[in-house]
């Protein structure tokens, strides 16, 4: 059976090119927590060549990258939790997000050799951060504290980017800008994708995009094709069965949508156990022989059932499109009630992943 998401490593630089030239004064820490937003974090990596550094969320995510020969600089965006993970920091040279009080108090009182870090500013997420009046006394720790390389740099993060209509995110980067004020620094990072493609005013020295790489829009109500952003992942799958109901006829578990015509219903081999998503609603889209049709009825776990009234001709083993080129994530997504964020995560590892170039 022949479910796959292929990767298209090109895709991927090419959207690295477009987070450049839309910053072109900015470095880029491409971002591949979960494994690469579930496109495969080592193969991503390789292929950035272009990136200026690499963030992952995890300290198993930086070492597993060590480990694949990754000798780009890493950042740890949540950073370190005890002395054994602070020391593996130490060991494989990553730098790393410093966002509470105990990291930074693990960095006092350890003896081992100074690590980079990047002190995380919370300016209106309410998320990770110290708050911007913690700042001035966390600065004069930070200046006294020899395991820490100086200077120190400054991040913060946007939690309504995605809406560029939100004055919330003009807010934050004047509550970053301000609590910078009482410490000194040299280099800063603000930008995600939303920053990157919608925010100028978030540009800074390193900005951090991740979920445009993958070729998808981080608005709302936007495609990737808006940004000229190129889909990463192709999931596809086929038809295993095609038959014929009758009007009445209830389809699938609960028999949820009942059939209003007598029609043609094909069988696809992807469901929630590929990662699919279960609440994809009747009438989210499905690309059969590269043409739109319906899924129709509840997500099973190893299939779907989709509308083939428009394709009388479809047979068993024809091609399926779950999202991907000619095909947008996005759209899905909404049809699910989700983003793409979790769709391309949740992709799982039965599903057979195939690289391109
Ligand atoms: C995940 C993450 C990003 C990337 O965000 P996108 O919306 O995917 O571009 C940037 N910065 C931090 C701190 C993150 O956690």
């Amino acid at each position: 059976m022949t479910t796959k998401a292929v990767i298209d490593l090109s895709a991927c630089r090419h959207n690295l090119s477009v987070a450049k030239q839309a910053a072109p004064d900015s470095k880029c820490i491409a971002i591949i927590k979960a494994n690469a937003y579930g496109h495969g974090m080592v193969q991503i990596a390789k292929s950035l060549t272009d990136a200026d550094a690499f963030g992952v969320a995890r300290i198993e995510e930086a070492v597993t990258l060590r480990e694949a020969d990754i000798t780009k600089p890493i950042l740890l965006l949540e950073g370190f939790f005890s002395e054994e993970e602070l020391n593996i920091v130490r060991k494989h040279k990553i730098d790393t997000v410093i966002h509470n009080e105990s990291q930074l108090q693990l960095l006092e009182q350890s003896r081992g050799e100074a690590v980079s870090v990047i002190i995380k500013i919370d300016s209106g997420m309410h998320r990770l951060g110290f708050s911007p009046k913690e700042l001035k006394n966390i600065s004069q720790r930070l200046e006294k504290c020899a395991g820490i390389n100086k200077p120190v740099k400054f991040m913060t993060h946007f939690s309504n980017a995605d809406d560029k209509h939100d004055e919330k995110t003009l807010k934050q980067i004047d509550v970053f800008f301000q609590s910078l004020d009482d410490v000194s620094y040299d280099e800063i990072s603000i930008a995600n994708s939303a920053g990157i493609l919608g925010w100028p005013q978030s540009h800074a020295n390193w900005n951090r995009p991740g979920i445009m790489l993958y070729g998808v829009s981080p608005f709302i109500n936007a495609k990737a094709e808006d940004h000229n952003l190129k889909p990463v992942m192709t999931l596809s799958s086929q038809l295993i069965s095609v038959k014929p109901v009758k009007k009445g006829d209830a389809i699938g578990y609960g028999g949820t949508y009942v059939c209003e015509k007598d029609m043609i219903v094909g069988i696809v081999a992807i469901g929630y156990g590929d990662g699919y998503p279960r609440h994809a609603k009747t009438g989210s889209p499905v690309l059969v022989n590269g043409k739109r049709c319906s899924l129709v009825g509840r997500v099973s776990m190893d299939m779907i059932c989709v509308d083939l009234s428009e394709q009388p001709d479809a047979n068993v083993n024809d091609p399926v499109i779950l999202w991907g080129k000619g095909l947008a994530i996005e759209e899905v997504a909404e049809s699910a009630d989700t983003i793409a964020y979790e769709l391309l995560c949740g992709v799982t590892n039965r599903v057979e992943f195939k690289y391109i170039d």
